[in-house]
């Protein structure tokens, strides 16, 4: 991850660094006080340290992947697919259990450095059991004990969101996870669920009815991903079907001001991160950000970084992405409360 020292490119049409202009620099320099509701964890660790882990591991590299230029992402992607190139070796690591230590502690390392005091981290947390030969239970009680290892000596709070993958075995991933979660005895620090992964792919009819239930039944938090690549339809069945009290991304929402009122009437909080769009390929250079529309029209939004390793810049550079695709300063002032409000973390300090 970048600092703000660094010299960020700017997207074609979107100057990152015009955002002097906007606002209060010294803001948007502060490490202090900041919130991220939306942080992939395995996108959150620095590439050096993946780097590291991979050699130690010896893990084998598929033919024509580059982990010096594949596992980054700087410049705007032509496909979804090409943006999510990183995680075809993101997932075949860390394979000994020691080396999740590493991962999670060198990312809260990189996340504190951005000033944040409290963040929601997501994993699908089932490819870790698989990679290190355990049970779901014991891969989630282990990443638990190792970010709250990680998180301690900076005073983070955190939670970690559990993400199902949209597909034929959602409903399956689903129920491994909670029963992990139960076995567990529901600890605290996990603080919702999550669902995410091709908008285009179909899930099991059920999946939304087995997620309002874990949301009635354990009180978790529920965030979906949605709209982030066209599909609106995908917003409004994330909140009418799922009872989604977040939407990841949500872009496609912008365009519908029939779904902004359902999403402000029923105080669904967006979360939106402005640089993963734009590389995303999600948001073309030629279209406007929907973050003006949300604020315009009284959504409820938060600005996150997704991926910041990958992207190699973190939160700070979110908020100055955000001004410049036309937001103003006194909505970015405000984000550090409406962080904590929308977040699924009890009792924040
Ligand atoms: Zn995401």
């Amino acid at each position: 991850m970048q600092n703000e020292q660094m010299t960020v490119p700017p997207f074609e049409g979107h100057d990152l660094n015009k955002t002097d202009i906007f606002g209060p620099v010294s803001l948007l320099e502060s490490p202090d006080d900041k919130g991220d509701l939306h942080i992939h964890l395995n996108g959150a660790v620095p590439a050096r340290t993946v780097l590291q882990i991979l050699a130690e591991e010896g893990t084998d590299i598929m033919p024509g992947f580059n982990p010096e230029q594949d596992l980054v992402r700087r410049s705007p992607c032509s496909s979804l697919g090409e943006y999510l190139r990183p995680w075809e070796l993101l997932r075949r690591l860390p394979k000994r259990k020691q080396n999740l230590q590493r991962l999670v502690s060198s990312a809260v390392g990189e996340l504190h450095s951005q000033g944040l005091r409290f963040v929601e981290l997501r994993s699908s947390v089932l490819y870790l059991a698989s990679l290190q030969g355990c049970s779901s239970t014991e891969a989630l009680h282990h990443l638990i004990a190792c970010i709250d290892h990680a998180a301690k000596p900076y005073g983070m709070q955190w939670g970690l969101i559990m993400t199902v993958t949209r597909g034929d075995y959602s409903a399956v991933q689903l129920d491994s996870l909670l029963s992990a979660y139960n076995s567990l005895g529901r600890p605290k620090e996990i603080v919702g669920i999550d669902l995410a992964g091709n908008e285009d792919i179909p899930y099991p009819i059920d999946l939304p009815r087995l997620f309002r239930k874990a949301k009635d039944d354990f009180g978790l938090g529920v965030t979906i991903h949605a709209g982030e690549t066209g599909r609106s339809e995908n917003v409004r069945t994330a909140v009418e079907l799922f009872a989604a009290d977040r939407i990841g991304h949500g872009t496609a929402a912008g365009g519908d001001p029939w779904l902004m009122e359902i999403l402000a009437k029923e105080d669904v909080c967006v979360e939106v991160c402005p640089i993963s769009n734009r590389l995303t390929g999600a948001l073309p250079p030629e279209i406007a950000h929907p973050l003006c529309d949300f604020y315009e029209h009284g959504v409820p939004f938060v600005i996150c970084s997704d991926n910041p390793a990958i992207h190699e810049r973190g939160l700070i550079e979110d908020h100055k992405a955000a001004l410049a695709e036309g937001l103003p300063a006194s909505a970015i002032v405000e984000q550090y409360a409406t962080a904590k409000r929308y977040s699924f973390i009890r009792g924040l300090s």
